[in-house]
């Protein structure tokens, strides 16, 4: 793509392939679906991240049913040692470091960084893992490590892009070499703007990063701030979000409602970029079934492309049965609904919303109706393995219609996406920011079920691409953690009238429900691929003239 300047990209994780596990869920997903995009549209952007030793937990269920989490190490044939060294200062000490080149998966240039030394490898042991020093050193790594390295690989950057705020420390960096100029911290900051872009991606206060000024000082001992002056970018306590505003000229949320919402939640920063709305898109080639495009080529006639359309869920539904039965030692029916369920295990997205009420879901599981759930918990939160618990619970209680997949991972996300019926979102609106799941079902002919939030009331058309659950009620979004009993139990009827009165019919009238197929691939597979993102950051937000 011509006119794109040289673009360096942080992460913290990148989801490539299950076989490379160095992410945890949907934000390593993008990442990695991002590099590939930018990979066969030849943008010229190189990415930075870190080589977990073992990666985000493997999460199975233990003997007594208790969640348990099991840590292997990464495989390194994926990755080449390139000849590049850099050093960091984390805690007063010197940490050398040295870099990796992802060599599969991926035409464009993708660098992993990690300690040079055993002694050191502590700070890249587990994604996510440890406290608060652990994942300051870690992101010390990625902001300061990424941008030397950047420098020694000869690579002439012009926009520097964090992807979350873990990459925060680069712009510390940035400054501190007064590598574009200025003598005043103002100075310094208004000319390092330029060259900054910064996506947020969580609408969930307490997924957003926040440290004391001691700690933030503690740790990057080179630091070079005074306290004021870290305060001055990130505020005291020093968040994330707020510097990474605070330094960029442009910054964006994942979907258009995430903008919105990101924009309410930050409009008191001040000295803020201005906050533009991208929506997240995921690797076509990656996500959508090779059996979907071929039962779509335009060379057929319609009838004959809506039969191989269904012959090729049938297919992919029945792998996913077969699947099932192998894992869990329960066999689903071919010809019933099948729902599907599968993300992190966040309260806010609400799993349990369906097998809550025990009246309801009988009744539901009497009309035939089965359901399929996978998902993982942070290895410390207790409310997520709580919730995967009830799951759990469920499962036993209605043994051959309710299931639940352990260790939810990219082959599961492919799986599931392919061969469900129906793809269930139910988050406590607007708390969910964009979810992509949602979209890789879109484009294999698995029409979402979903609260309008995140990416969907973009690509709804409710009863033509898929169905929402209600309408949202705008004052509720500000209500959405003081009033939860109340919105949860609305929205839990909701969700039992959309199932009853919309998919059950729906699925009934099999010339109708390819045709939903059809809709929810056609809006889907432009609108929401990677392709399309990458060609608006590039537009929007990578180009010089953007947001000035
Ligand atoms: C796509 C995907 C995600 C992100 O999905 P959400 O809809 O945001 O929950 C997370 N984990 C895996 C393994 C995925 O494949």
């Amino acid at each position: 793509m011509s006119a794109c300047p040289r673009v360096a990209y942080f992460c913290m994780e990148y989801g490539l392939d299950p076989a490379f596990p160095i992410y945890a869920g949907g934000l390593g997903i993008l990442a990695g679906d991002h590099m590939k995009s930018v990979g066969d549209l030849r943008v010229p952007l190189t990415g930075i991240g870190l080589l977990w030793d073992e990666g985000y937990t493997r999460q199975v269920l233990g003997k007594g049913g208790a969640l348990e989490d099991q840590y292997p190490k990464t495989a390194r044939d994926a990755v080449r040692r390139v000849d590049a060294r850099v050093e960091v200062t984390i805690k007063g000490k010197k940490v050398p470091l040295r870099a990796w080149k992802v060599e599969r998966y991926v035409t464009s240039d993708l660098y992993l960084l990690e300690p040079e030394r055993e002694g050191d490898r502590w700070i890249t042991q587990r994604l996510y893992g440890g406290g608060t020093e652990d994942r300051l050193a870690q992101e010390i790594v990625l902001g300061v490590g990424g941008v030397r390295l950047i420098d020694e690989l000869g690579i002439d950057a012009d926009v520097y892009h964090f992807n979350e705020g873990h990459a925060v420390f680069a712009g510390l960096e940035l400054l501190r070499s007064g590598k574009f100029g200025g003598t005043s911290l103002a100075q310094k900051v208004a000319k390092l703007k330029k060259h900054i872009v910064f996506t947020t991606h969580t609408p969930v206060p307490a997924g957003n990063e926040v440290h004391g000024l001691d700690i933030m000082r503690t740790m990057d001992a080179d630091c070079g701030f005074s306290d004021k002056d870290l305060a001055t970018i990130g505020g005291d306590p020093f968040s994330m979000t707020v510097a990474g505003l605070r330094l960029a000229r442009i910054a964006n949320g994942v979907a258009e409602l995430h903008g919105e919402t990101a924009r309410a939640m930050w409009k008191d920063v001040k000295g803020a970029a201005p906050i533009l709305s991208i929506t997240n898109g995921v690797h076509v080639p990656t996500w959508q079934d090779a059996r979907i495009r071929a039962a779509l080529v335009p060379d057929k006639k319609r009838v004959v492309q809506d039969a191989q359309l269904w012959e090729a869920h049938q297919t992919m539904k029945q792998e996913l049965i077969a699947e099932i039965e192998k894992r869990n030692k329960v066999k689903l029916s071919l010809d019933k609904l099948l729902i599907g369920f599968a993300r992190r295990a966040a309260t806010y997205k609400r799993a349990d919303l369906i097998i809550s009420d025990d009246k309801a879901l009988k009744k539901l599981l009497d009309q035939g109706v089965q359901i399929v759930y996978s998902g993982k918990a942070h290895p410390k939160d207790t409310g997520g393995k709580a919730l995967i618990g009830k799951i759990v619970e469920a499962t036993k209680k209605y043994k051959k219609h309710v299931v639940f997949l352990e260790n939810y991972d990219m082959t599961l996300g492919a799986l599931l996406t392919r061969g469900t019926d129906i793809w269930l979102n139910n988050p406590r609106r607007p708390l969910e920011a964009s979810g992509t799941s949602g979209m890789k079902a879109a484009m294999n002919g698995v029409p979402n079920l979903s609260i309008l939030d995140g990416w969907w009331p973009e690509g709804c058309q409710h009863g033509v691409t898929g169905w929402k659950i209600g309408d949202p009620d705008p004052k509720d979004d500000a209500l959405h953690e003081k009033d939860t009993a109340r919105i949860d139990t609305r929205d839990r009827t909701l969700l039992f009238k959309a199932l009853d009165k919309d998919v059950l019919p729906a699925f009934g009238n099999r010339a109708k429900w390819v045709n939903i197929m059809r809709a929810s691939i056609e809006m889907s597979e432009w609108q929401f691929s990677s392709d399309r993102m990458i060609e608006d950051y590039v537009a929007k937000i990578y180009r010089p003239s953007s947001g000035r």
